[in-house]
This record gives C-alpha cells, structure tokens and sequence, in this order.
C-alpha cells in the first residue's frame, strides 16, 4: 500500500515534477540569454535591415504589395549591388540572369573578394513580372519561355509607369520608348518600386550599380548632367572585355528622362546597363566573366 505521507514517495513523484520545472525554466531562459550580435541590434532601427542582415531582406513593395527582395553576400566595406527586372516581365530574361547570380554566390560564397558586399535585387518590378507570367517570385526558363510580351505590357509597373523614367534626372512626366511615349510618373519617385530602390541605394551608398536589361546586347555607360564618371567608363569597359558585349558610351537610340543609371551618375554612383542579346537568354557564361571582371576592379 502507498502511505501518501512516505517521504521516499514524495521525492519519487516530485522529482520528474521539478525536472520538467528545471526544463521548461531552462528553454523559457534562453532566448533571453543568448547575446545578441552588435551588428543586428544597432540594424534594428532600420526595416531593411531587420530580418537576415546579410542574406535576404525586403526593401520594399510593388503598387499591388509584392515584396521587391535583396540578397546579399560578403561582408567586406565595398559594396556593389546588382538589379535585375526593372522591366519587369518584357524583361524577364534580367529576372533569370540576377537569380542566377544569386544561386552562384549561394552556391559558391568565396567568389566574393574578402573586401566586397554584393547585393543582388533580382526582380525590382514584380508586377511586371506577373502581369506576363502570372508567378510570384521566383519563375523557371520553362514557365518563361511559354509567354511573350509583345506589346510591352509587362514593362510597366500596375500604374503604367516605366519606372527606368521615375528617378530623379531630367525628370519629366512623360518620357519615351523607341519614340513612344511612355508615362514617367507623377513626380520622380512617385512609383514604390523606385522608392523602394532609391532608399537601397541611399543606405548602402554602393560603389557601383549595374543593371541588367534586355535586349540590346551591349554594355552602356550612364550619366546625368555631368557627363560619365570615369569608374563608370572604366567598370563598362572591363565588363564589355570580360564579358564579350560591345561597351557604348551613351545610349543614343531614343532620348531618355528619368533612368535610374543617371540618377545614379547624378549622385556620383557610377553604374552600368548590362543590355542581353535576347528576351529569352541569360547568357550566363559571359555575365559570369563580366561580374567576376567588377570583383577583380573593386576588390582584392
Ligand atoms: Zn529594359
């Protein structure tokens, strides 16, 4: 028979009581133990940085809410960070190509010289993408090559601005592409996805920006109102030799207002235009060799 008043049972039916107590104090503790890395507490102020500082973030959002994502790599001083998609679905072939970038340094870390950030923003108008592709976030070369965006729909974003027109050099309403005109917002900046871009760039202060596009196979320089910066000519031209695409000073088919490259050049950002010789190819080998030229520039 038990005797409830046995000291020996007391202990026997209190001991597993008092470990479980031990435990659940133990695992309650330690989120509150575990330090924090100086890094991420002095980030805390800012929502880029809030989630994963050096992995993904969400710099923002597209008019219809679709998070516009950076990937970054590397924790050296000198950053550079790389756009794909800007024109969205029309361009989706810059989509693959910044995604493909991505996979590379994931897959490969120590590609990125000790004293570079990369920062890889794969899909800047997200809209655009849906609006031909109907996918969220990332999309295959099969999904892709099923659609084609003829009329260039899929380079708006939802409010029909070309948003490579809504940044803030020689800005006007109203712009152009190949002669026709195109809306360029209601004020530089008015478009969430160039904000989104702007305030990136703005609290990474990059070394250089280079932005994928198609189709015009070439490399291409920027500038504002001051003419190309001389990092910019020279970052265009090692990636021209590198990369096989001809570099072009200025890009003269049809005036421009409002670029995001000559925004950039305005503040003393230099930036290229990687132009893709397809809508449908990445061209992967020769942009590897192009941005492997960039690290070897900036890096040691
Ligand atoms: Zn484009």
């Amino acid at each position: 028979m038990f005797n409830l008043s046995s000291p020996k049972l007391a202990v026997i039916l209190l001991t597993p009581v008092l470990v479980l107590l031990l435990l659940a104090f133990i695992f309650i503790d330690v989120p509150e133990e575990k330090p924090v890395p100086v890094m991420k507490d002095e980030l805390v102020q800012d929502p880029v940085d809030v989630e994963e500082p050096l992995e993904q973030v969400t710099i923002g959002n597209s008019v219809s809410g679709r998070p516009i994502e950076a990937y970054t790599f590397g924790e050296g001083d000198t950053h550079l960070l790389f756009v794909g998609g800007i024109h969205g679905g029309y361009e989706w072939n810059s989509v693959l190509l910044a995604y493909a970038l991505i996979d590379q340094l994931t897959a490969t870390p120590s590609l990125v010289p000790q004293d570079l950030q990369i920062s890889v923003i794969p899909s800047a108008n997200p809209d655009g993408v849906f609006a031909v592709l109907g996918t969220e976030g990332r999309f295959t070369l099969d999904e892709a090559r099923k659609v084609t965006d003829t009329t260039g729909k899929g380079r708006f974003n939802i409010n029909n601005v070309d948003l490579n027109r809504n940044f803030d050099c020689k800005w006007q309403p109203k712009s152009t592409w190949r002669g026709t005109p195109v809306s360029a917002g209601t004020s530089a900046f008015s478009e969430p996805e160039a904000k989104a871009l702007r305030d990136f760039v703005l609290k990474k202060k990059p070394q250089a920006v280079v932005f994928f596009h198609s189709q015009s196979n070439a490399v291409y320089a920027s500038e504002c109102q001051n003419g190309i910066l001389p990092v910019t000519r020279d970052i265009m031209n090692a990636y021209a030799r590198a990369s096989g695409y001809k570099a072009v000073d200025i890009f003269d088919a049809y005036e421009v207002t409002g670029d995001a490259e000559g925004w950039l050049a305005s503040i003393n950002i230099p930036a290229i235009t990687v132009e893709l010789a397809t809508h449908e190819t990445i061209e992967w080998e020769k942009n590897l060799a192009g941005i492997k030229a960039l690290f070897e520039y900036f890096g040691h």
